[in-house]
């Protein structure tokens, strides 16, 4: 249902609409749905919705394919935001890549693949927009994101934008320092090498198989855990005997360990009563605390009632999902 645009966003490009579902926009299949859904157009819009969410005290999920994200069974008590139209675009110069935040790895790594540009292969496979891929350092088949990231235009919780070089953002393994933050991806650009275009199809094709060998076909988020260091969680939840676990319609992946996959009628709350039951298990077993890949949402949004289009009070910067 859309709804008027308060007066802050006026003339602002954005679309605003009011209880959007978000399972459909999870690759889990599950969760309610969200009290408001903008989509921004661009730059100007997206610093807009931030700055008017803070103000408002308007709880803020910034929402790119939902590929690592558990949202709550009552849905998202806020607002959700999704980049779209010239934040979506992807473009090469020589052998730079720039792309905008919500663009997907897929349509990065077949810009490059075209432009005869290599390395981002290795990522090619994960359903991710190119900004939550940022957040995270996502990463697979021995690349991840900040190998090749060379700057990213960020946009704080209060509507501040700036550029920033890639070295600039703390990061690790599956971290940066944005999930602290919860600054906002709105665009970046990539670092490539040039390479014989066959080479490049040869080794899209290997890693497309290799994941379609790997991954379970059901609704899923990946990886639950993150590998703790010198292991990895998937050998360590599988020495559990926890493969094929259930709760409700929640079951730990036949196929692989650590990964949890709609099995029907899922609800987060299943999830994250297999997601307890997975860690206590490795917990005992080993001594190890797995900690969560994915973003769990809270069930309710943190400190907060409904948005208010237009309300003011207090800031609601900081960290976030
Ligand atoms: C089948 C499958 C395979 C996967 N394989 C891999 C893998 O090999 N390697 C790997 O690293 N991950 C993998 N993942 C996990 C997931 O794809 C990544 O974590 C991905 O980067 C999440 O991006 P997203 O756009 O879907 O973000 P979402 O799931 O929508 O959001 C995740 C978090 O990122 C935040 N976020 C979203 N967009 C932005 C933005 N523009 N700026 C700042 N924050 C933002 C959200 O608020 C949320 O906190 C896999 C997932 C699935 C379902």
């Amino acid at each position: 249902m859309s709804v008027a645009v308060p007066p802050a966003l006026e003339g602002l490009r954005l679309r605003l609409r009011a209880d959007v579902p978000l399972a459909t926009r999870t690759t889990l299949r599950i969760g309610g749905p969200a009290r408001l859904l903008a989509e921004v157009d661009d730059v100007a819009a997206l610093a807009g919705v931030l700055r008017w969410a803070a103000r408002g005290g308007t709880p803020l999920l910034m929402l790119g394919k939902g590929s690592n994200l558990l949202v709550a069974d009552e849905g998202w008590d806020g607002i959700a935001v999704v980049l779209a139209g010239k934040l979506l675009a992807v473009a090469v110069e020589g052998e730079t890549l720039r792309a905008g935040g919500g663009a997907s790895l897929a349509a990065l790594s077949a810009a490059a693949r075209d432009a005869g540009l290599s390395g981002l292969e290795g990522l090619s496979g994960i359903p991710s927009t190119f900004g939550g891929a940022v957040r995270i350092n996502a990463g697979s088949y021995g690349s991840e994101v900040f190998d090749h990231l060379v700057e990213a235009t960020l946009v704080t919780r209060g509507g501040k934008v700036r550029t920033v070089p890639a070295g600039a953002i703390a990061h690790g393994y599956r971290w940066t320092a944005l999930v602290e933050s919860g600054e906002v991806v709105a665009a970046g650009s990539l670092s490539l090498a040039r390479r014989p275009r066959e080479e490049i199809v040869a080794r899209l094709a290997e890693v497309r198989e290799k994941r379609r060998m790997a991954l379970p076909v059901e609704p899923n988020a990946g990886s639950i855990f993150k590998n703790p260091p010198g292991d990895f969680a998937g050998r360590l939840l599988e020495a559990c005997g926890l493969k094929g676990t259930r709760e409700g319609g929640a079951e730990v992946s036949p196929r692989h360990a650590n990964v949890i996959v709609n099995a029907g009628g899922a609800t987060a709350a299943d999830v994250r009563r297999l997601m307890a039951r997975m860690q206590a298990a490795v917990r005992e077993r080993f001594g190890i605390s797995l900690e969560p890949e994915i973003v769990v949402l809270p069930a309710r949004a943190p400190g907060a009632g409904p948005p208010r289009p237009g309300s003011s009070g207090t800031t609601g910067a900081g960290s976030g999902p």
